[in-house]
């Protein structure tokens, strides 16, 4: 997912955005089966939504 920064990383469910696609893939995860997002992910997030 691409929301025109290079290099970044966007949880389709949170919009939270991630330098680091693992970390990104995380909180995809997360999002999708707590329905909310992990408060020790999303500290790693350079992009809010
Ligand atoms: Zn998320």
């Amino acid at each position: 997912m691409n929301v025109g920064m290079k290099m970044a990383h966007v949880c389709d469910l949170c919009g939270h955005g991630y330098r680091d696609a693992r970390i990104a893939f995380e909180c995809e995860s997360y999002c999708k089966a707590h329905k909310s997002c992990s408060p020790e992910i999303v500290k790693d997030a350079f992009h809010a939504p």
